[in-house]
């Protein structure tokens, strides 16, 4: 049985043809058909079934991808047969699995099919793309070394707010999707529970209607009280403002220390002045170094 995946590589494009049987994971665009990769593309054109959640949605990209193949209609709650339908066919044919939009699984249907796939050892590739969270979190200026991917909070409010507060002690960068309607209560429920911490607000981003609204999490509750914005929606909010500091602290102590010292002994000697483990300042003091 095999396990390991296609060799695909994208500099020696396979011609057109057949693909290798397995579950092929097809990130699309998130409102921007130019963002659909020419490797996604060909995985549709090639695949010998089409898995979606939509298929009137995913009929458009099939079109832009100039591929005619047949599709499946597939969710997380679809019935065991048609599962095991989809199972059965990867194992001597290839299956693409593509959501309405961006990178499947990302809250969106496949984590059952991919962890079933994997449980029978049959081969599942990547045709990497899009992801509104990832997209939100390059444009917005808000620490990206650590994230934290939170998808949809509970929709009633007390459910919310108790999600919310299990998240405000992670150090990292919180990345939430939301909805027009619901985005002023939540901006007021965060700015309730974490105070006036950095955020965002990413709506239609690759769209022509594409807007960007950072501040601090009051002053977004103030800016979108009332309001429904139209659209898709990516919220980030920063880490807490002690994580900022100290990597803001670790820097600074660094940039100094490389002025005089090589960067072991620079990253010796902040590790011990911040009490931070040497190996970590050690690597950043070489990422330092490396955008000199
Ligand atoms: N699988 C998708 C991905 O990789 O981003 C996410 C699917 S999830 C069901 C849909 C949510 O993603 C939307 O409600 C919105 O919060 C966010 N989203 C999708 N496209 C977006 C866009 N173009 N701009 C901002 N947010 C977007």
């Amino acid at each position: 049985m095999r396990s390991t995946p296609p060799a695909v590589s994208p500099s020696d494009p396979l011609p057109e043809g057949r693909l290798e049987p397995g579950l092929y994971i097809v990130a699309g665009p998130i409102g921007n058909l130019e963002d659909l990769s020419p490797r996604a593309a060909r995985f549709l054109r090639q695949a010998d079934l089409v898995a979606c959640e939509d298929t009137r949605v995913t009929a458009k990209l099939l079109r832009a991808a100039g591929s005619d193949r047949p599709m499946l209609a597939y969710h997380d709650h679809s019935p065991a047969e048609v599962e095991e339908k989809l199972l059965a066919r990867m194992a001597h044919a290839a299956v693409a699995l593509v959501s309405d939009a961006g990178t499947p699984l990302v809250s969106d249907p496949g984590m059952e099919l991919v962890r079933a796939a994997r449980d029978r050892g049959i081969a599942v590739t990547t045709a990497p793309g899009p992801s509104a969270a990832i997209a939100a979190l390059s444009i917005s200026g808000l620490p990206s070394d650590r994230f934290l991917f939170a998808g949809f909070l509970p929709a009633k409010a007390a459910a919310r707010d108790k999600a919310i507060a299990g998240l405000a002690g992670v150090p990292a960068t919180l990345i939430f999707y939301e909805s027009g309607p619901r985005l002023a209560a939540t901006l007021v429920a965060l700015a309730r529970a974490f105070g006036p911490r950095q955020a965002a607000v990413a709506r239609e981003l690759t769209k022509r209607h594409e807007e960007y609204v950072g501040g601090a999490l009051d002053e977004l509750a103030a800016r979108f009280a009332g309001e429904e914005p139209k659209g898709e929606i990516v919220l980030l909010v920063g880490p807490p403002a002690a994580e900022v500091s100290s990597a803001e602290a670790l820097d600074q102590a660094l940039k100094a220390a490389l002025q005089t010292l090589p960067a072991g002994k620079a990253a010796a000697s902040v590790a011990a002045a911040l009490g931070v483990p040497r190996g970590e300042v050690y690597a950043r003091a070489l990422e330092l170094k490396g955008g000199q």
